[in-house]
This record gives C-alpha cells, structure tokens and sequence, in this order.
C-alpha cells in the first residue's frame, strides 16, 4: 500500500531526533510530529538535560570561582550574582540546542509536522494543530517517542511561584535564600548542589529511607561528605503533609513528619519549594486504544528488544518505555527502532551503560558495584585513588571524592568503575571502553596517559587495586604479563 511516508515519529526529543535521522540516513522518508508550539527537543533540550545542566555549569563556575579567590566583601554568591543573568545564560544554550536540532532535520530532509499527535489505527496519525485544524498521516511505520511528564503531588499543589516544579524552577527571578527541595531522585540531589552553590541554603525531604541506593557504597558516603560540607541538609523517612504560605511571617511553611525523628510533626520555613517527584510516561490522548499497543501497569508502554510494540507497525522509545530515563540511553534506542524497522543489522543496546549525576561535583559508574559483585559470589578486589592525590585536582581546586575500580581478583578483569569528583561523567567513558574490551586494570598500568590529567586516578587505583591483590597472597607470576 502507498503510504504518505516510510516513518512517522510521533515526539521530537532525543529518542525521535535520532530515529528520524537514522531513517533519513537510510534514504526513508520521514516525518516528525511535535506537540510543542514553539520548540523541537522534548524534556532534552527545553525543561530537562540541557536547561538543568547549564544552570548546574554556571553555578559551578561561581562557586569554583569563589572557592579560589575568596568571596568579595564576604558576599554570598546571590548578593554578587542575578539569576536572571544565569537564566538568559540557560536561554542562549537551549536557543543554540533548538536551531541545531532543526537545522539537522531540514538538512536531512524530515518533514515536521507541529501539533498533537493521535492514532487512528496503526498505520495513521492524526495531528490537531494549534490552529484547531486536524491533517491526516500515514506511514509504514510509527515510532512513538512521546518522553515523560512528572507526577503531582499529593499533599500540596505546584503554584509556579513559592512552590515549584521542574518547568517552573527555570523561570525563578531571583537566587532563593532558602530552597527546600521534596524529592529522592538524581535531579533532587542534582537541583541541592546546583542551588547551594549560588549561596542557597537548601534542604532536601525525601520519602526513602536511603537516596541513591544504587551507588556504591564508599561513592555514597563521598557523597554524604560533600553533602555535608555544604551544609545542605538531606532528610530521608519524610512524609510532607502539607505546603502552606504564611503571609504573615512571608515563608512558605513545609510540615512534616520523620520515622527518624521519632514521627514527630515538624514546620520548616523555606523561601521556595522545589517538587521534583517521579515521572509518568505521556500516553494520554495518544489513541493507543486504536493499536494493539499494550502498557504496563506503570503506564509504560511495553517493546521487545527491538523496540517493537505488540503491533507489528508500531515502535516506541526513550522515557514513554520506562527505566533508564536517560538522553543518552534515548539517543541510542531511537537510533536502533530505526535499524530494526528497516531490517538493517545494529548491535543491540550494552548491558553496561554508563550513568552520570551532575551534582557539584559529578558522580559516575558503570558495572558492578562491589556489593553486587560480592552478592553474585566474584571474588573480588578493588582499587582506589582519592583525587586529593592527583596533581590535577591540585591545580584545578577540585580535591573533593575518588575513582574506585572493581575487579576480579584473579584475573584483574575490570568489572565496575565509580567516580564522585570534577569530571567524573566524563572520565568514566575510559573505563567503560576497557569493561567493554573486556580488559583489566593493567591497561591503566601499561599505557602512558597524559599528565596532568584526572585520569591519572585510573593509574593510582589500579596500582593500588593490584598491590592489594599481591599482599593479599593471591598466585600470580607477574602482574604485567598478559594473561
Ligand atoms: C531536570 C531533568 C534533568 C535531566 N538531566 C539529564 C541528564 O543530565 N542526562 C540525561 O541523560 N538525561 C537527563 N534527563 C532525562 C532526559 O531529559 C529524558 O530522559 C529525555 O529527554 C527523554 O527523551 P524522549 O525522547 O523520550 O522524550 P522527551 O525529550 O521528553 O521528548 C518528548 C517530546 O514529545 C512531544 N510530545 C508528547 N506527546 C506528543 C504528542 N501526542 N504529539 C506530538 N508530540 C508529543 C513532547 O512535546 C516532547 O517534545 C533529565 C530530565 C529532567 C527532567
């Protein structure tokens, strides 16, 4: 049957962005459809990655700043800086991000198509445009790339003003003095060094017992230190049970309760709220009904591992399937629906993908942690470097936190990285390059990196790794042989 194109992507976020390109490089004619009336790049480029991330960048070179030359005049950061000079900042990098993605789409030749998209059945897309009119699509095949929206929540209301979320938080118009952040996640650790570093006195509530449980132990308690050297105050076993503004004494007044402080009621008085729950896959008004689509009952839509829905035609990617809810693992999803719908052979998805929070400063890993090595009965060593001992973080003032190497103690095979210091998102790409080389830690032994460098915590913590390991009196002839 003709139809009007090869690939419909219904969401122009990282996940459809790359289908769409991907189809286009593969000579299919392809059309993007975008519910945004202004902009193209989804949660990525205009509420979520980008904005959050040049917001985080501009604080930390304020805070990197007053670190090394001191703070004038014993200023805190918001007497001497405007969050409107940081938000126009924010304004001019997701304005750049945005043209880049529509450059890319008109120099591919992808049609796009603004307004809502719908099924009508598993080969056609309605689309309401802003202007109240309604087109019709066909397309072989569908992806639906539709990301993510948060959750509310459930004792207080988002008001945009005192109490905001994660779109409000990028229209603050000044620098709070007190910031008090409702949340578990990585962006709710993210958004406390990001603000702490602007002179904010923040607290964190969150509802667990633990934040970050899947970090590595020894990361965690790096991070606990950091935490605590910026006096942001992080309250775990928090039930919230309501947000009032208390005109009379203008704070914003958070009441709550703590299994850890014996369940008694507490009133914390804040400048601002910041409600950064968990967030919910946008199928609402989708027509998924139309399709043989099937969702969880977390409202994901649920793919095989070629992203293929329970319809033959019909392919979805990125936030709208769940877990990990990343740009980077969106990037590479929608990229690979596009393989898989046109029958070209693509590597599926590494089990080892790595993972990057951007807190001041970042945390990385990828692999196993120790304990998860331990629990699947490995035997294995590891291997630390405080980057107070590289000459690098000297230089820079970026002494804080460490890079620890999981390996297995017979055959040195690299099985896991964990980095809390400056850089670490970065950094951690080498040792995933190895892990998926499967080497060991004598690469960072035998290869010459350059100095000064941070990656010089990969050589300390392997040389320290593999001492361990021979005053441990494990057999081996020589640890710089090959295996
Ligand atoms: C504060 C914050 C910080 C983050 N930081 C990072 C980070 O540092 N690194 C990282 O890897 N990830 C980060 N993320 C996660 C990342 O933003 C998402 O995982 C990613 O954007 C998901 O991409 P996507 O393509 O699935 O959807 P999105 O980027 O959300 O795009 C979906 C698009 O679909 C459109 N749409 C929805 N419904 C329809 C419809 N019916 N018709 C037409 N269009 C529709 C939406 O308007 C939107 O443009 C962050 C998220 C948040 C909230």
């Amino acid at each position: 049957m003709n139809r009007d194109y090869d690939v419909i992507v219904i969401g122009t976020g990282p996940a459809g962005f790359s289908c769409a390109m991907q189809s286009s490089k593969f000579n299919k004619d392809a059309l993007v459809i975008e519910s945004h009336q202004e902009y193209l790049g989804g949660t990525w480029i205009n509420s979520g990655t980008v904005p959050s991330k040049a917001l985080r960048e501009a604080s930390e070179t304020i805070l990197g700043f007053n670190d090394q030359f001191g703070d004038e005049d014993h200023k805190k950061p918001y007497e001497r800086f405007r969050m409107a000079d940081l938000l126009q900042y924010k304004q001019e990098i997701l304005e750049k991000e945005n043209r880049k993605v529509k450059n890319d789409l008109i120099k591919n030749e992808v049609d796009v198509a603004r307004g809502f998209g719908r099924f009508l059945d598993e080969h056609t897309v309605e689309v309401e445009t802003h202007f109240g009119t309604t087109e019709t699509y066909t397309a072989d095949y569908i992806l639906v790339c539709t990301g993510s929206n948060p959750r509310e929540p459930e004792n207080f209301e988002i008001d945009g003003d005192k109490i905001l979320d994660y779109k409000s938080i990028l229209e603050l118009t000044h620098i709070p003095r007190r910031l008090t952040i409702v949340g578990s996640g990585v962006h709710a650790i993210e958004y406390a060094t990001t603000f702490s570093a602007l002179g904010t006195r923040v607290t964190v509530l969150s509802d667990r017992s633990e934040v970050l449980s899947f970090l590595d132990h020894e990361i965690k308690e790096q991070l606990q230190l950091v935490l605590d050297n910026k006096n942001i105050n992080l309250k775990t076993d928090v039930a919230i049970q309501g947000v009032d503004f208390n005109s009379l004494r203008n704070y914003t007044e958070v009441t709550f309760t703590s299994a850890n402080d014996g369940d008694r009621r507490q009133v914390l008085e804040t400048e601002h709220v910041l409600y950064l729950g968990g967030r919910k896959s946008n199928i609402e008004g989708l027509g998924l009904e139309n399709t043989q689509v099937e969702v969880d009952k977390e409202d994901c839509i649920v793919v095989n591992d070629d992203f293929k829905t329970s319809s033959d035609s019909v392919y979805a990617a990125g936030d709208v399937i769940g877990f990990p809810r990343l740009t980077s693992a969106s990037f590479t999803e929608g990229r690979l629906a596009a393989c898989n719908m046109f029958g070209i052979p693509a590597l599926e998805v590494p089990n080892e993908i790595p993972y990057a929070i951007y807190t001041i400063p970042e945390i990385a890993s990828i692999g196993l942690t120790e304990k998860e090595a331990e629990e699947q009965e490995l035997d294995v060593s590891v291997g630390r470097a405080y980057f107070s001992n590289i000459a690098k973080a000297d230089m820079t003032n970026h002494t804080e936190g460490m890079l620890k190497l999981v390996f297995e103690t017979e055959s040195l095979d690299l099985l896991g990285v964990h980095i809390l210091g400056d850089d670490a998102a970065n950094m951690i790409h080498l040792g995933q390059s190895v892990i998926s080389f499967e080497g060991d830690v004598r690469y960072f032994i035998n290869h010459v990196m350059n100095y000064p460098t941070m990656s010089e915590a990969y050589r300390i913590a392997a040389f320290n790794g593999v001492n361990r390991v021979f005053k441990a009196g494990v057999k081996y002839q020589n640890i710089l042989e090959d295996k």
